[in-house]
């Protein structure tokens, strides 16, 4: 990426969260709360999805059947099933249909906006009217979906107000959301109860009976579908299930995922075409036997793609999303953007790669790919358990190599990594990181001095789209090993210990934060373990993180191959740096063999998960140092929190006597090298300032602060005048 593409996004982004950030942060922020609310409280919550995905591996697995099938039921019902190849095809099949009608009301469908089926009938001279709520507001301002669920997120109800009183000049100015609903629901009706033919999406398509189901708050949808008299509904192939029985658990996580509620206000379950009769407003006295009760039904199965992803072994999962938005909510990045720059022609939010690098192609996926930082928290929180970092990880490789730069020449067969051509210079230099943190570790202080220098900074601010505004972490000369070395090794001998452990040495720790390790090492042998820090490969977080994945793969094999032998000899593996654990416990089942990735995760243990566990296994906490009432403000880590070990910490600090403070934040906006790029500094600062909002106000201004990653480290030195350290130095016995 040019050095004026960054600035270019930089400003992009700039702009949206100056006119959108602070809705759509309002609006995605309530919707993940809801759903956190509804979660709670739905017991049910992790078996069906477990079912939801079992349901969406079968039907994906057997999309063919399920196509023939839905083809006889819908036919058998009366209607027609049209299986279109790609948005030309879908299009022309529904101008066909439409013929020479005159106006059509619309539901709410992501998949007609991938077709743009509505530019496609305004050309042919059709109105089109949008009568959701929200796709209307867009519809009236002329804008694209900010999200695939609230599309006007973006938009403020004064901003809403002011766009129906200048396009509408209603008699009355509208101001409160009662009246705005109100003016839309009625212009709308009469719209529906006028048009020719009615257009909705299908959130599920059950293939046996042919019924199409639509999920809605607002009923205009059930309205669009049954009011006129011809209904054409359009839906990806992926929306097929097998039978009426499979459908109750999608319902069930579909609107608590979405929006948290335990249920929508509408759940319209229609095998079409219906057998009443519509409706002639003109003549309200006609009773319906005497209506006309000759309806059509056309079910348009959109492949565009689809086929082709559902080959594709790293896309097909992209096929089981429901479309319910929730990582999209539970995304920072999404939280304070929006999907008008996390997004792409279509889709929006973490797993709109999969769709645009499928639907639309790698090119509008690239647009917005790298805002995804891999933190991994929407994993836990997508009811079909699809990977999505993981599918924002490949496609990044994807277009990583359908890239070639102005400097390829410069690094070809240079530098440490296993890309070819093609792979943006800023990628290269964090994907490599752990090299060239060993070069400046054995250069400084002369590495540091020159890193610092101003022409240094905005040389690489040019090259390298690292922003000047960043302070670049400084590396000691004296790295952990060789401290570990120089002291003599372990001061608990194996014959000696109760447990042995090898301590990994991440290159933040080895080469930069090296005083936690040291903490580490000594609060390891404090509670009587014989501690080992040997040489280790590095983890291939580095280069995951850039969509490096043939370097991140040969990465977990040394890693591996070094970590195995310590296994093998009995030792615990215990990590420092959250991200490596992940790498450790989740992400080896991508590289390694499953036995040899079962092994890593089951003996890997973060620092202060394994503290816990010796603590609780008869360890004598006090030979670490006491908190005495100390106050301190915590801020895990976002893929500590994923695995579910953030509690840990904070009862080791608690059983010390500290008195905790956690960060209501889930992300600090740091994520590894995400803050360091120039075109995302801003956003990633946008991000941090609830943090520093809560960590500065009154209840933690006085407080010790204290973080488990090294970038959240390093963003809360940035965001706060006090500095922090990782929790295991609270707890070292040379404190
Ligand atoms: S990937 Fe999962 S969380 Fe995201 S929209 Fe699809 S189903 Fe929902």
């Amino acid at each position: 990426m040019s050095a004026d593409t960054r600035r270019e996004k930089a400003a992009h982004i700039r702009h949206l969260l100056d006119t959108e950030g602070e809705n759509v942060r309002e609006n995605a922020s309530h919707f993940n709360e809801n759903r956190y609310d509804a979660i709670d409280e739905f017991d049910e919550y992790e078996e069906l999805r477990t079912t939801v995905r079992e349901i969406k591996e079968d039907a994906i697995e057997r999309l063919p059947e399920l196509i023939e099938t839905v083809t006889e039921s819908v036919e058998a019902n009366g209607g027609h099933v049209y299986l279109a190849e790609d948005a030309a095809d879908a299009n022309q099949y529904i101008e066909n249909v439409v013929g020479d009608a005159e106006t059509l009301v619309k539901s709410k469908s992501m998949t007609t906006e991938e077709i743009d089926v509505n530019e496609q009938l305004e050309t042919a001279g059709v109105d089109v009217y949008e009568t959701d709520l929200g796709e209307f507001v867009l519809q009236v301002a002329d804008e694209n979906p900010s999200h695939i669920v609230g599309p006007s997120i973006h938009k403020s109800r004064a901003g809403i107000a002011e766009l129906f009183n200048e396009q509408f000049d209603p008699e009355e100015t509208l101001e409160t959301p009662e009246e705005l609903t109100e003016f839309a629901r009625d212009y709308l009706g009469e719209r529906i109860r006028d048009a020719d033919v009615g257009m909705t999406g299908a959130n599920f398509v059950v293939a046996d009976s042919g019924t199409i189901t639509l999920v809605t708050n607002e009923g205009n949808a059930r309205k669009s579908a049954v009011t006129p008299d011809t209904h054409v509904a359009v839906a990806g192939v992926e929306k097929l299930i097998p039978t009426l029985s499979d459908l109750q658990p999608f319902v069930e996580l579909i609107a608590r995922s979405a929006t948290g509620q335990p249920i929508t206000q509408y759940v319209t379950m229609l095998s079409p075409p219906v057998e009443t009769p519509t409706l002639d407003f003109d003549e309200p006295d006609t009773p319906l036997s005497e209506s006309d009760g000759d309806r059509e039904f056309h079910l348009v199965l959109l492949d565009n793609g689809r086929t082709a992803m559902r080959e594709d072994d790293q896309l097909r999962e992209t096929l089981y999303c429901i479309r319910c938005g929730a990582c999209a909510n539970s995304c920072a990045n999404f939280q304070h953007v929006g999907g008008h720059a996390f997004g792409g022609e279509t889709y929006s939010g973490g797993i709109a790669t999969g769709w645009e690098a499928g639907v639309h192609g790698q090119d509008s996926a690239a647009e917005f790919n790298d805002l995804c930082t891999g933190c991994s928290r929407c994993v836990n929180n997508c009811p079909v358990k699809i990977d999505i970092p993981w599918i924002n990880e490949v496609v990044r490789d994807r277009i990583n190599h359908n890239e070639s730069t102005e400097f390829d020449f410069l690094v070809e067969g240079l530098t440490p990594d296993e890309e070819p051509g093609g792979v943006d210079l800023q990628k290269r230099f964090f994907g490599n990181y752990a090299d060239l943190a060993k070069v400046g570790s054995a250069t400084a202080p002369l590495s540091n001095w020159i890193a610092g220098t101003a022409p240094a900074r905005a040389l690489m601010e040019r090259v390298l789209g690292i922003d000047r505004r960043r302070s670049l972490p400084e590396f000691e000369r004296e790295t952990l090993r060789k401290w570990f070395d120089a002291r003599g090794g372990s001061r608990v001998s194996p014959a000696d210990a109760d447990r042995e452990a090898m301590l990994y040495p991440d290159a933040y720790t080895n080469y930069i934060e090296v005083e936690r390790g040291k903490a580490a090492v000594r609060v390891l042998e404090a509670l009587g373990v014989a501690v080992e820090v040997p040489d280790v490969a590095s983890s291939g977080r580095a280069p995951l993180s850039q969509g490096m994945l043939a370097t991140a793969e040969r990465h977990a094999h040394d890693a591996y191959a070094d970590l195995a032998e310590h296994i093998d000899a009995g030792r615990d593996i215990v990590i420092i740096e959250p991200s490596d654990l992940a790498m450790f416990a989740g992400e080896y089942e991508k590289f390694l063999p499953d036995r040899s990735a079962e092994r890593l995760d089951d003996n890997s243990y973060e620092i202060m998960e394994y503290v816990y566990g010796l603590l609780e296994n008869g360890g004598s906490s006090g030979k670490l140092p006491a908190g005495d009432g100390e106050r301190v403000a915590y801020h895990s880590h976002c893929q500590q929190r994923t695995l579910g070990l953030e509690a840990h910490t904070v009862a080791v600090l608690e059983d010390r006597g500290y008195d905790v403070l956690t960060s209501e934040t889930e992300c600090c906006g740091m994520a590894g090298s995400f803050g360091y790029k120039r075109e995302y500094y801003e956003l990633s600062m946008d991000v941090g300032s609830e943090l520093e909002a809560q960590f500065q106000d009154e209840e933690a201004r006085d407080r010790t602060v204290v973080a488990s990653g090294t970038s959240c480290l390093e963003q809360l030195d940035s965001l706060l005048e006090r500095p922090s350290r990782h929790p295991v130095q609270l707890i070292d016995p040379d404190r």
